[in-house]
C-alpha cells in the first residue's frame, strides 16, 4: 500500500497508536519493534480493542480482512507517513535541539506561540525517531505552528529527524557534554546538533542563535538567522535578577518567571525572541512566560520545612550539571547543602568528568557535599566536606542521622539515579 493511501486511513482514523495496552478507539496501531517486543504480536489485540488499523511488517501476522496493512518496515512507514502529513498540512515548523534545555525552551515557546497561534508542541520528552514523527503526525489541518524538539545520542540523527519534519525554524539550545559515549567528544556533539543548522542553510531556512552564545554564534556564521542577547542583537533581552526566579527585561517590561537557574535564561530569552519575531504582542509575551511553571523534577525551586530546595533531579550531564553548580554559588544561604548522583551515557569520559566535578567541590565552599553512585565513589577526594557513597541506601543511613535546618539544597543526577528520593528523607 503507497504512503497516499496509509494516510488517508490515517485521515479517517482518531489518530496513532503504538502501546497496545493503550489503544485509543478507531486509532491506527503502528507494530513497531523493540529490543524486548514485537508490536506485530499485538496487532490483533490492538484490533479486539477497537483500533481501526494495524500497521504491520510480518506476513504471519497478515490476515485478509482488510484492516491489516502489511509494509516492509513499520518504523519506516510511520516516518514517511509523518513526513507525507506534515507536508500535507503546509503549517510552520520550529525545531529545537541542543544538549540541555530542550524541553524547558520547547514549553515556553509553545506557552509563548499559543497565546497567537493554534500550537501543538512535543508531549513531554517524546523527541526521538518515534517521538517525532508522533508529534507531527498529532497536528491537524487547525494547526498553524508545531514545536518539535529533537534530541540524539550520536551522529545523523537529527539531519535525519529533520528530514521528516522540514523545519521552517530551529533553534539549538547549547553545546555541551551530554551523550558523549555516541558522538564521542564535544566536537562530535557540536557536528551532530549543527545538522539541523546544516538543514535550515540547505533550504534557505532561518535559525534563532543566541548571541550570549560565542560558539553558537560561531557555528551559525553564514545562515539566514535571526538573533536575541543582551546586547548586539535583533531583540534585546536582559537579565534584572537571577538570584530567585529569574526576572528579565525585553522591549521595557519587565518578566517574571517561575524559572531558578541562570542557564534558564537562555531557554526564557529564546521563547521571547521567537515569540517577538513572529508578532505575538509584549503583554501575551509577558503572559505566556510568566504562567509556565516548570514540572518533573526540572529546575524547581521548593520550601520543606525551614529548607530551601532546588530540584533538578530529573536528568544530568557535566555540562548541565556545572551549570547548576555554577548557579549555586551565586544562590543565596549560609548554609549550602549539594547532593550530587552520577552522570551516565559519558563511556569513556565518565571517569574524568565525574572528577572534574569533584575538583570543582573541592575548591568551592559548600557546607556539605553527598555525592552518590559508582562514578562518584570513584573520584579522589580529600576534603573532608565532600562524602562520597556507593550506593542510594548507603546515603540514606547518613542522611537520617544528618540534622538539617535553614539550608539550601541542590538535588541534581542523571534520571537513573532518581535522586528525587532525598526529598523523603530531609
Ligand atoms: P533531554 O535530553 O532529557 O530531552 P532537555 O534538553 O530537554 O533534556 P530539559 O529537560 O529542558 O533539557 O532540562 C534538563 C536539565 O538541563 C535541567 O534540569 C537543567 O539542569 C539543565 N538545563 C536546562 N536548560 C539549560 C541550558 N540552557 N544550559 C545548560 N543546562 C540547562
Ligand atoms: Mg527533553
Amino acid at each position: 500500500m503507497d504512503i497516499k493511501t496509509i494516510h488517508q486511513n490515517f485521515l479517517e482514523s482518531s489518530g496513532v497508536s503504538t502501546d497496545s495496552r493503550n489503544i485509543p478507539v478507531k486509532s491506527i496501531f503502528f507494530a513497531l519493534k523493540g529490543d524486548n517486543f514485537n508490536g506485530n504480536m499485538f496487532a490483533q489485540e490492538a484490533l479486539d480493542k477497537g483500533a481501526f488499523k494495524v500497521v504491520i511488517d510480518e506476513k504471519k501476522f497478515h490476515k485478509d480482512t482488510g484492516e491489516t496493512i502489511l509494509v516492509e518496515n513499520v518504523l519506516v512507514t510511520l516516518q514517511q507517513l509523518a513526513y507525507f502529513h506534515r507536508n500535507y498540512l503546509g503549517l510552520h515548523i520550529i525545531s529545537l535541539t541542543g544538549s540541555n534545555g530542550k524541553t524547558t525552551s520547547k514549553e515556553l515557546i509553545n506557552t509563548v506561540l499559543s497565546k497567537k497561534f493554534i500550537t501543538v508542541a512535543t508531549k513531554g520528552n517524546l523527541n526521538n525517531h518515534i517521538g517525532v514523527p508522533l508529534t507531527l503526525l498529532s497536528m491537524d489541518s487547525e494547526t498553524e505552528i508545531g514545536i518539535v524538539e529533537m534530541g540524539a545520542n550520536h551522529l545523523g540523527e537529527i539531519r535525519m529527524l529533520s528530514e521528516i519534519a522540514k523545519p521552517d525554524f530551529g533553534y539549538i539550545t547549547n553545546f555541551g557534554k551530554a551523550h558523549l559515549e555516541g558522538f564521542g567528544s564535544l566536537e562530535g556533539v557540536i557536528q551532530g546538533k549543527t545538522e539541523l543548522y546544516q538543514f535550515l542553510k540547505d533550504h534557505n531556512k532561518k535559525i534563532f542563535v543566541n548571541a550570549n552564545d560565542a560558539k553558537q554564534l560561531e557555528n551559525s556564521k553564514g545562515i539566514s538567522r535571526i538573533t536575541f542577547g543582551d546586547s548586539n542583537a535583533d531583540f534585546i533581552i536582559k537579565l534584572l535578577d537571577g538570584s530567585n526566579h529569574l526576572l528579565v527585561e525585553y522591549d521595557g517590561i519587565e518578566l517574571q518567571s517561575n524559572l531558578v537557574g541562570l542557564y534558564n535564561f537562555a531557554n526564557i530569552s529564546a521563547a521571547i525572541a521567537i515569540g517577538a519575531y513572529l508578532n505575538v504582542s509584549v503583554n501575551d509575551i509577558k503572559q505566556g512566560i510568566e504562567e509556565y511553571v516548570p514540572s518533573n523534577n526540572r529546575s524547581q525551586l521548593m520550601q520543606r520545612g525551614s529548607n530551601t530546595i532546588l530540584l533538578d533531579a530529573y536528568n544530568a550531564n557535566p555540562t548541565s550539571m556545572m551549570a547548576a553548580l555554577e548557579n549555586f554559588k551565586q544562590t543565596k544561604g549560609d548554609t549550602k547543602i549539594v547532593f550530587l548522583g552520577d552522570m551516565f551515557e559519558l563511556g569513556t569520559e565518565s571517569e574524568a568528568e565525574h572528577q572534574n566535578i569533584v575538583n570543582f567541590l573541592k575548591e568551592n565552599n559548600f557546607t556539605k557535599v553527598f555525592l552518590t553512585g559508582g562514578n562518584f565513589y570513584k573520584a579522589k577526594n580529600n576534603a573532608s566536606h565532600i562524602k562520597q557513597f556507593k550506593t542510594f541506601d548507603d546515603l540514606k543511613k547518613v542522611i537520617k542521622t544528618q540534622e538539617l535546618e535553614n539550608a539550601t539544597v541542590l538535588i541534581k543526577a542523571s534520571r537513573g539515579m532518581a535522586l528525587e528520593r532525598i526529598l523523603d528523607l530531609i
